[in-house]
């Protein structure tokens, strides 16, 4: 350990800026590509497309790669996949994660199946705020989209994260025409009851062709017109560690909403990411399908200025804008589970 901090203190305090003048400080990496839940839009159901054990990071290799993408900038740090909570020894990872000198911000994107059971480690690891994905509030209609009957267990999960203090909670919810559109008030009602930032996310056809099995793209507009019903949305100003949400808030209201819109309104002059996957490749996009490889390096003993130079790289790749469009789907490679959403 001692030796490969030695290392990192003696690279160049480099910034990952690309060539749009874009500052790259925030990492979202996906530390599995296998998860407990087949969600229609999300995972496929051929399980032979999972990664071999051995070609996934190991946690010791991501440290060093979130270290050394410190000394390059990187201050917000996500936790994703895949279901992160199923990787074995995960805590201990995260423990380790949240210690790491100048990372400001530790987050964590869970299904919710193993929140009940393991808060307290959750929290004792560091982290302080989670997303929690939940698609609908009705149990039959969350086993639909899943294929499993863990609606309780999840809204539990969620109920004790609230009581342990975790702020804020996060709820994403991606919006499906004719799946849950019909539940999109009651959704964002939950802000009124509860201290949570509901985020409506717009489907995005990553993986495979499975558009046609989720209906049509509900975007933000549509939305946000129909729980308008509830009030009015008034805008709150982002903080400097959020992401591209549209944050707002109804009147009297505990909670917030906020709306992903990666297709009705490209954020992309304001994206601030990277990701790491769980096989170990950085991509400047979600939805660009360049990726530069640094498992490869990483396993042949290269410096960490060489494995700098691969973010480098990464980052001079960043397109400036993606080619996705709502009526126009266009198939991107690789699936979200192995990116990491
Ligand atoms: N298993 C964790 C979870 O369910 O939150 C983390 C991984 S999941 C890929 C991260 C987020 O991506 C979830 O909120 C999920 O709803 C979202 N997501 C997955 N596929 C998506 C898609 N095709 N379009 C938009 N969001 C998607």
């Amino acid at each position: 350990m001692a030796d490969i901090d030695k290392r990192i203190i003696k690279l160049p305090r480099l910034r990952l800026i690309d060539k749009y003048n874009r500052c790259l400080n925030y990492l979202r990496i996906s530390i599995t590509d296998r998860c407990n839940l087949r969600c229609i839009y999300c995972v496929p159901d051929d399980l032979h497309q999972l990664l071999p054990h051995k070609e996934i990071l190991r946690y010791e290799e991501i440290l060093r790669l979130v270290r050394i993408g410190v000394r390059l900038g990187i201050s917000k740090v996500r936790v994703t996949g895949g279901e992160p909570l199923i990787r074995k020894g995960v805590y201990d990872f995260l423990g380790k994660l949240t210690k790491i000198n100048g990372l400001a911000d530790v987050s964590l994107t869970t299904n919710g199946i193993l929140l009940r059971d393991n808060i307290k480690k959750i929290k004792s690891a560091g982290i302080k705020r989670i997303n929690v994905s939940m698609d609908t509030l009705n149990r039959q209609k969350y086993k639909d989209i899943t294929g499993h009957d863990m609606f309780d267990q999840v809204w539990e999960g969620i109920e004790l994260a609230q009581s342990q203090g975790f702020d804020p909670i996060k709820i994403n919810v991606v919006a499906l025409n004719g799946i849950n559109d019909d539940e999109l008030t009651d959704i964002a009602g939950l802000s009124f009851s509860y201290p949570f930032h509901i985020r409506f996310i717009e489907y995005m056809p990553i993986g495979i062709p499975h558009t046609n099995n989720i209906g049509k793209q509900l975007l933000a507009p549509e939305i946000k017109k129909r729980i308008n019903a509830l009030g009015q949305l008034i805008p709150v100003k982002n903080g400097v560690n959020d992401g591209p949400a549209k944050r707002y808030k109804f009147k009297g209201a505990q909670g917030e909403i906020g709306f992903i819109h990666a297709i009705s309104k490209h954020f992309c002059n304001e994206c601030n990411r990277l990701r790491l996957t769980a096989s170990g490749k950085l991509r400047a996009c979600l939805l660009s399908d360049h990726q530069e490889d640094l498992k490869g390096p990483l396993r042949k003993g290269c410096l960490d200025s060489e494995l700098a130079d691969v973010f480098l790289r990464a980052v001079s790749h960043k397109p400036y804008d993606h080619n996705v469009v709502c009526d126009q789907p266009v198939m991107v490679a690789g699936r979200m589970s192995a990116i990491g959403g």
